[in-house]
Order: C-alpha cells, then sequence, then structure tokens
C-alpha cells in the first residue's frame, strides 16, 4: 500500500495491551489502517518512506475510545423534560420523536457524532429504534453521516412493538408491525454490515426495553442475530420502574427475564445495568455478557449507580456509554471516563475503580462489548491504526506527574489528534472531515423545525 507512514512520537503511551505497557516518552508508527510499531525512547528511522512526524511532546497516547451507547437521533432533542425520572422523561418524548425525519435524523447524527471524535472517541455504537412511517431511511441518513465524520460506526437497527394500547410505555404510533421490524433486521445487516478484518460498520439488532417490546421479538431477534453472526443489544435494570413492570407482567426481575430468552452470552451488551443483584452480576461474569455504563445519563434521570467495580470484578465487559442526547446533552465520550471513576467511588469507596481501569473500560472493554478487541481498543502492532493523543501540558493537566490521572482525574478536555483507521479526522483538538460551525447551524435549524413541527400537531 502506498500510503504514508505517521509517526506520533515524544508522547507518553498507555497502550492499555493485556500486560498494561506504559512508555514514559516513546512513538506509535503507524502504515496504512494499522499500526505498526510501538515502543519507548525515540522512534527508529525509517528508511525511504514517506513519513508524517508528530511531535507528541507534552501528550499522551492511547487507543482511541469506543463508546457502547448512543441514541444519536436525540441530538434534535436536547434539554427537554430537565427534571423527569426515565418513564415520565420517555412519555414527554416519545411524540416529539414521532416527528423526526432523514432531514433531522442527519443533522442530529453529524451532531453527535462531531461531538464524539472531538472528545477522543473513534469506534461508536448507535441504537436507533424510532421510524416513523415515510419519513426517508434513517438508518442511512446516520451511516452517511459516520462516513463523512469519518469514525468507524456500529449501528443497530433497534425497535419496539409494544403499544401502550397492549401495555407497553410507548403510545401507539411510534411502534412498528413486528414483521417488519424482522424484516427490516435482516435488509440493514444485508445493506450495511461488513464483517471483514478492515471494516468500518458493523450492524447489531437492539429492540428498544423490556417495557416497549413483546418477549417474542426479544426471541427472533436473537435467531435472527444468531443465524447471520451480529451482536445483540437492548436497555435493561435502567431504573426500579422497569424492575415493577418485568415482575408484574412476567413474574421475574429483568435479568431473568433476559436469560430466559437466550439473551445473556459473549454476544450480548446491555445498557445500564444499574439495578442487580449479586446473583446477577455473577451471571454476566459466567455469560460474558457487556455493559455499556452510562454515567452522566443515570445521573441526568437520577436513575442509580450501576455495580461498576462488581461487575468488572466479575469478569464481565464493561465499556462506557454517552447515552442519547436528550439524556446527556454533553454527549462527549472522554468525560464519562472521568465520571465513572468518581460514581464507582461514591457506590464503593476510593479504591473502588482506579484511574486505568476507566482508560480501560472506554478503550479494550468497550471494544470487547462491540466485539470489536481482536482489532481495536488497544495499541499493540496488527492492531487498526486507531489512536487518540491527549494533551497534558495546558492549563488544566500540567503537573499531574502520573499521565494516565491527567487524562482521566483533571479536566474534561477535547482531543489533540485523533487518527481512525490510520485516517486524520481530529488536529490541532478541531475536526478536519467537516466543518463545525456548518454542523452546529445544522442541529440548530433542525431542531427548530422539528419542535415546530411538534407545536403545530393538535
Ligand atoms: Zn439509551
Amino acid at each position: 500500500m502506498n500510503t504514508p507512514r505517521i509517526v506520533i512520537e515524544g508522547c507518553s503511551v498507555a497502550t492499555v495491551d493485556a500486560a498494561g505497557t506504559e512508555h514514559e516518552s516513546g512513538y506509535v508508527i503507524v502504515e496504512g489502517h494499522r499500526i505498526v510499531a510501538v515502543g519507548g525512547g525515540p522512534a527508529p528511522e525509517d528508511v525511504g518512506k514517506e513519513t508524517w512526524r508528530f511531535d507528541g511532546r507534552g501528550c499522551l497516547a492511547t487507543p482511541g475510545l469506543v463508546n457502547c451507547h448512543h441514541h444519536l437521533y436525540q441530538w434534535a432533542t436536547r434539554g427537554l423534560a430537565q427534571q423527569a425520572t426515565l418513564f415520565e422523561w420517555l412519555v414527554e418524548l416519545y411524540p416529539v420523536w414521532a416527528h423526526v425525519d432523514e432531514e433531522i435524523e442527519r443533522a442530529a447524527a453529524r451532531a453527535g457524532l462531531a461531538t464524539l471524535v472531538r472528545s477522543g472517541c473513534s469506534t461508536s455504537m448507535d441504537h436507533h429504534y424510532v421510524f416513523p412511517r415515510g419519513v426517508g431511511d434513517l438508518l442511512a441518513a446516520e451511516v452517511e453521516a459516520a462516513r463523512e465524520i469519518g469514525l468507524r460506526f456500529h449501528p443497530t437497527r433497534g425497535s419496539m412493538d409494544l403499544g401502550h394500547s397492549h401495555g407497553g410505555l410507548p403510545p401507539d404510533e411510534v411502534v412498528e408491525d413486528r414483521d417488519e421490524i424482522l424484516a427490516a433486521s435482516e435488509e440493514a445487516i444485508e445493506r450495511f454490515h461488513d464483517p471483514s478484518p478492515n471494516s468500518m460498520l458493523r450492524i447489531a439488532l437492539a429492540p428498544c426495553s423490556p417495557f416497549s417490546v413483546v418477549p417474542v421479538l426479544l426471541a427472533k431477534e436473537g435467531e435472527i442475530a444468531r443465524r447471520r453472526g451480529v451482536r445483540l443489544h437492548t436497555h435493561l435494570a435502567e431504573t426500579e420502574d422497569e424492575e415493577e413492570f418485568c415482575l408484574q407482567q412476567y413474574g421475574v426481575r429483568p435479568v431473568e427475564y433476559l436469560e430466559d430468552l437466550g439473551w445473556l452470552g459473549d454476544d450480548v451488551w446491555l445498557a445500564h445495568c444499574i439495578h442487580l443483584d449479586e446473583r446477577e452480576v455473577r451471571r454476566f461474569g459466567e455469560t460474558g455478557t457487556g455493559v455499556a455504563h452510562c454515567p452522566s445519563s443515570n445521573a441526568r434521570l437520577g436513575a442509580g449507580i450501576a455495580p461498576v467495580a462488581a461487575l468488572v470484578g466479575a469478569g464481565a465487559p464493561v465499556g462506557l456509554g454517552v447515552d442519547g442526547a436528550a439524556s446527556n446533552e454533553a454527549g462527549e465520550l472522554g468525560m464519562e471516563m472521568r465520571k465513572a471513576l468518581l460514581f464507582a467511588r461514591l457506590r464503593g469507596g476510593p479504591a473502588a475503580l482506579t484511574a486505568r481501569q476507566a482508560l480501560e473500560a472506554a478503550t479494550i472493554h468497550g471494544a470487547r462489548c462491540l466485539g470489536w478487541e481482536a482489532e481495536i481498543g488497544s495499541l499493540e502492532p496488527g492492531k487498526l491504526a486507531d489512536v487518540a493523543l491527549w494533551r497534558i501540558d495546558d492549563l488544566g493537566h500540567a503537573g499531574i506527574a502520573d499521565p494516565v490521572a491527567a487524562l482521566v482525574l483533571g479536566p474534561p478536555q477535547p482531543v489533540e489528534l485523533l487518527l481512525v483507521n490510520g485516517r486524520l479526522i481530529v488536529e490541532g483538538q478541531e475536526l478536519r472531515t467537516s466543518d463545525e460551525r456548518e454542523i452546529a447551524k445544522g442541529i440548530a435549524s433542525a431542531s427548530k423545525r422539528l419542535a415546530e413541527r411538534v407545536e403545530a400537531t393538535p
């Protein structure tokens, strides 16, 4: 391949490999889509290769961060239902989301993804589950946005089929017909899923939550996913209201409900998982079921603090998620590392989670949740070139001798440099693939248009 070699040198390096290798001063070398060398000391001189060198002095190199839970379309409905519980918030927002169309989806996805890459995120999932009729191709719109911004993408074909008239939480007008959902799930895999080793896009299937889908949909989506070799995702154990719903409707707690449907396993990752008892935490570890921990969103909705330290101790992969921007208006993944650490300590004391464990959650464990750990999540030769470089010599971080502590405990900041698949996405803390100001204008007008449309509806 005739691509220039990229050498980032003179920086601290936290590889997040299995041995936890770190270099006080070292280098990362990238060729084409892959990392070819990582080490301490000065970078080896190359012979006869066109090289782009980046002076990383005053910076820390880490793997690009992995976002395990999001609803990009919600970028168009930020700042609403500000004091609501999850169920109150959903009941207020479902009718607004019923008016999302392709143009609003595109504007929201561009804004959400641009924000993510600026916060050091190189791979993101998206959980899209609202598909109003006749409003265009929402999944394609977000896929196009991800291609434009340039990050690795793992969107899910989400769904809801349990409307209010049948005992579900969402109003009937935002749920879909079950057979249509199943056909759309197969179609999404057919159109977009790329299982190849250099893949920039994989699909997963993601019925929305126990209170918005029927058990048979979960079971059938599980069958499709396993037949097609894609992963499964949903929300679980987010609130006590959900627990009560499952006990009333199905006579079991949320985890048992999912397990009975074949939904625990190492090809499944679940968002939130706050209200778990000890036995349930153990089951996550035993089955290798992943957890997308979303501390900001959980705090915004007052949902509780997930037992992250216990889950990590049990051996379950715990990644981080920003969650939808309607319940975490910031939408930046970098700051979730800091919150994960602080919240784990509020629950379990000052030794509950270390700065390095928080970084692992944001990188290699996130990659495990998405089934991508052989290719991303650590800085190692042979892995795909998703690299984040963080400034630690600025006012907010200078003087903290431990670079990982500076990154995780210090103030959240935009990433200095971000490579995804060997491509330069952010440089000098600025997006290089698109125009941030134009994206901001686009989301402002899309949000306004959506609000006007809702207001005009009787
Ligand atoms: Zn969510």
